[in-house]
């Protein structure tokens, strides 16, 4: 079964107009109004030559006239290509020019950062906020009324073009299909996002993190109430006020707001449903979620390829909180070895997945596809994750670490995660993280950076003995550093790559 969102929207506009779809800090459509407004912004992408397959880009906070637009350019089926705001205003010109796009959709913040590099040439800009200067969304729009010609959309036309985190190096621009959206709104239909629904989306809209449930909620006819930027007492704020019934956090979002003293005050009761994606969630974070917050909690483990999608039921599984769950029905993951060699049950090895919801490849970048795809004994293709996990003997996975991150010292494999569930566990250590650095003696040995907590006096030394003396000989860090921050990106993950660098410059 495969189906269009932009469709759905249709059908909820006409059975019930009045009903809330979107709604931000300063405005709101109903389904109404939303439906009408997407025919207008397709409307004007066919107007100024936007063809199906061909792309725009968004670069914005997230807003109400965000996601006309996104679903109106997915009605004339052009791509979607949502940048970071917090992009460098290089790195936003590159990717423009590497999808192509036609369009910039973007705010006051974004223009500014632009100001300072050439765009590619061709590229017309319109804003989405009510700052001077470019052209406003109201001005570009067609008039009211207006109706695009109906264009055909295959399941696997490019729906989004993603820019991945980064995390690990440059971004890479995943095409996404229609076909893989549809798959993750049919996926979510288990979870409750129905009409009643209403999901605040607190995390950007640029990241797959966010849209695995704006367009589930969406297309079930609910209400999304969009947060330009994450702030724990002005979400708890808008949970209350708007009853809130699902939302999508990443661990550090939760963490800041279980440390809240006013959360266990917040009514929360209208949650049914709460997920979580994107970066390592410790087993006592959700047990903690679970005891103070109603509603289930569920974890997905995916990546914005697609690949590797396993998803735990908190709330079904306790003794599980240590696993990032199962498979999700239809996704076949298997662990490889260095030499691309299935492994025996029970072992360690890099995870790669497959389903209907995976990228096509890596935007022009065909070397970087190969690279990402792993082929098993019948021909079957899959998407190498990069990250080291094991099942154990109820098929549920454990994820260890990206293997960018893994550490060989003297010849043994070390796992930066075993290293950090340690480190957690002093009383002192609010946060941390465990890198690699090049050693004369082992070849790379483990060091730490880690925050305390607020009030806490142990010494970098202190927390360096107490952990090192609860691991195993071949494991032991070489030295902890403690600092105020660790280095995250915009959706909260931990740069690894930023502390290595960080490490090189205090020691050359
Ligand atoms: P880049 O590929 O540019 O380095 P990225 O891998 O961080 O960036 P995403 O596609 O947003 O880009 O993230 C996918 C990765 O996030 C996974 O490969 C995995 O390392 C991590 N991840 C996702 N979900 C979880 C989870 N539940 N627990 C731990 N890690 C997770
Ligand atoms: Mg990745």
């Amino acid at each position: 079964e495969f189906g269009l969102i932009a469709e759905l929207v249709h059908a909820h506009a006409r059975a019930r107009p009045r009903h809330p779809a979107l709604i931000d800090e300063c405005s709101r459509v109903d389904f109404g109004e939303l439906d009408q407004r997407m025919d207008r912004v397709a409307t004007s992408l066919q107007r100024d030559l936007v063809d199906v397959g061909d792309a725009i880009a968004i670069c914005a906070a997230a807003s109400v006239n965000y996601g006309v637009v996104f679903l109106g350019a997915l009605r004339a089926g052009v791509a979607v290509a949502p940048l970071s705001p917090s992009s460098t205003a290089e790195s936003l010109a590159t990717m423009l020019a590497d999808c192509r796009a036609k369009f910039l959709f973007l705010d006051e913040h974004v223009a500014k950062t632009m100001a300072t590099v050439a765009l590619p040439s061709g590229l017309q800009l319109v804003r989405l906020d009510h700052s001077p200067g470019v052209r406003s969304l109201e001005a570009w729009l067609a008039p009211a009324g207006s109706v695009p010609v109906p264009v055909t959309i295959e399941p696997d036309a490019a729906f989004n073009i993603i820019y991945s985190s980064g995390t690990t190096g440059t971004p890479k621009g995943i095409v996404q299909p229609h076909s893989m959206r549809w798959a993750h709104v049919r996926r979510a239909r288990n979870f409750g996002y129905d009409n009643e629904a209403v999901t605040l989306c607190s995390t950007p809209l640029y990241s797959n993190t966010t849209l695995v449930s704006f367009f589930p909620a969406i297309a079930g006819g609910g209400t999304v109430v969009l947060m330009p930027k994450f702030e724990a007492g002005k979400f708890l704020e808008l949970s209350q006020r708007y009853r809130v019934t699902h939302a999508m956090l990443v661990p550090v979002q939760y963490q800041r707001l279980m440390d809240r003293e006013d959360f266990d005050r917040c009514d929360l009761s209208s949650y049914r449903m709460k997920f979580c994606t994107s970066a390592p969630f410790s087993a006592a974070l959700k047990a903690d979620i679970l005891r103070r917050w109603p509603g289930g909690l569920i974890e997905y483990y995916g990546m914005t390829e697609g690949g590797g999608t396993c998803m735990l039921l908190a709330h079904q599984f306790p003794d599980k909180l240590h696993t990032v769950g199962q498979p999700v029905t239809g996704h076949d993951i298997r662990l490889i070895d260095e030499q691309g060699r299935p492994v025996p049950v029970g072992s360690i090895g890099e995870v790669v997945g497959r389903s209907a919801a995976m990228m096509k490849g890596y935007f022009n970048q065909p070397d970087k596809t190969a690279e990402a795809e792993w082929y098993d004994a019948e021909g079957k293709r899959f998407i190498r994750t990069g990250d080291v996990g094991r099942f154990d003997a109820d098929g549920f996975l454990t994820l260890m670490d990206r293997r960018k991150d893994m550490i060989i010292s003297g010849g043994f494999n070390i796992y930066p995660s075993d290293l950090e569930a340690v480190l957690f566990q002093h009383p002192a250590v609010r946060d941390g993280a465990v890198v690699g650095v090049p050693s004369r003696e082992w070849g790379e040995t483990p060091i730490a950076f880690v925050v305390l907590r607020p009030g806490a006096t142990a010494s970098a030394d202190d927390i360096k003995q107490w952990t090192n003396s609860r691991l195993g000989k071949t494991q032991r860090l070489s030295a902890v550093e403690l600092t105020t921050e660790l280095p995250r990106n915009s959706i909260g993950k931990v740069l690894k790559r930023e502390l290595r660098d960080r490490y090189a410059q205090a020691s050359s």
